[in-house]
């Protein structure tokens, strides 16, 4: 039976890449009885990455686009994606060819003839990433894994392919900090891992910085785990154990030793321990703070500008259609 395939396609600031990427897929995908749809989704652009869309949806009936209002993230424009695509399976992946195309033929095969309901990418080797980069993914996962109660699979990127079923379980989860990562092993189902080498980079350059790389930790750790929120209740009591035994020696010595007045550097050391201790515990539980605003903002996750079904600027539509009509009634 025919099935459509949706690859889900975030591009940001990436006009000479549309084309290569295209013709890339046309040479790789080579399984009976699927028709593509490319889905991609410009996440505030601001070069001709629209134009090159146009083209592209223009010689190619598969190629659809939408463009959001503004750059919301990759993330974002992933949610966007898969909101959007109309395949029995979807395939998020990247434009610059770093998820090698070959590998979706694996994809679909483990899909329909293995039943698994996701098939994700193994990176089997982080060569191509500069060394500092491999030790800040690493050290991440580490930690990430030790804290959240539901781990990655070592290695594993958002190159991945999703049954319908699957997709349709994400667009219900209500949470506005996307980290697909995590998102994905919340979810569970019939998994498997298929290894593959990421190539370096074909055209254009890299659009994660190191802060986003780290907000993009944060949003990890603090979306998937509560325990930077609650060590200090068990840090505040361990130090006020240590306080209180620190007391009875003052007092003790000052009964049999009399009145002892140089204090100044303990005093300090003190002072400015606690100030730090509270200001670092005050941050974490700000970060916190901030994610319960995001989320009870409720406010859309992206905004689509245009799109290619309605080229004409229509007017601003709202991220998920679908989430007014909950099936459990609370009309979010
Ligand atoms: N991307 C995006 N919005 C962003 C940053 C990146 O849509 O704010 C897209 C980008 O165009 C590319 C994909 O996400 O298709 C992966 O980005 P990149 O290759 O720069 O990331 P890296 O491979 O360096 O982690
Ligand atoms: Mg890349």
């Amino acid at each position: 039976m025919n099935k459509l395939l949706t690859l889900v396609v975030p591009v940001m600031n990436e006009e000479d890449a549309i084309f290569p990427f295209l013709q890339a897929i046309d040479q790789a995908i080579c399984v009976p009885d699927i028709t593509l749809e490319i889905l991609f989704i410009d996440d505030g652009s601001t070069d001709g990455t629209l134009q090159s869309l146009q083209a592209a949806s223009a010689a190619d009936s598969r190629v659809r686009w939408l463009k959001l209002s503004r750059n919301f993230g990759k993330e974002a424009a992933m949610t966007a994606g898969l909101d959007a695509a109309k395949g029995d399976a979807v395939v998020p992946m990247d434009v610059d060819l770093q998820d090698p195309p070959e590998l979706i033929n694996e994809f679909v095969r483990r899909w329909r003839d293995d039943g698994y309901h996701v098939v994700y990418g193994v990176r089997s080797s982080r060569d191509e990433d500069t060394r500092h980069k491999r030790t800040s993914a690493n050290l991440f996962y580490r930690l990430f894994n030790r804290i959240s109660q539901t781990p990655i699979p070592d290695n594993a990127g958002d190159y991945r392919l999703l049954d319908r079923e699957v997709v349709e379980a994400m667009k219900r989860l209500p949470e506005r900090n996307r980290f697909m990562k995590g998102l994905f092993a919340w979810m569970g189902y019939r998994s498997v891992g298929v290894p593959y080498a990421r190539p370096s980079r074909q055209i254009g350059t890299s659009k994660f910085n190191f802060w986003k790389l780290w907000n993009f930790a944060l949003d990890g750790v603090v979306g998937f785990s509560t325990l930077p929120l609650r060590v200090w209740s068990y840090v505040g009591g361990g130090i006020a154990f240590l306080a209180f035994i620190y007391i009875i020696v003052i007092v003790a010595k000052a009964l049999i030793f009399g009145r002892d007045t140089p204090g100044y550097a303990s005093v300090m050391s003190a002072v400015l321990f606690f100030g730090g201790m509270q200001l670092l515990s005050i941050g974490i539980l700000g970060e916190y703070v901030a994610r319960l605003f995001v989320e009870v903002k409720r406010r859309p996750l992206y905004l689509i500008e245009s799109s290619s079904s309605k080229s004409q600027a229509s007017p601003l539509q709202e991220g998920e259609p679908e989430k007014q009509t909950q099936p459990d009634g609370t009309g979010r």
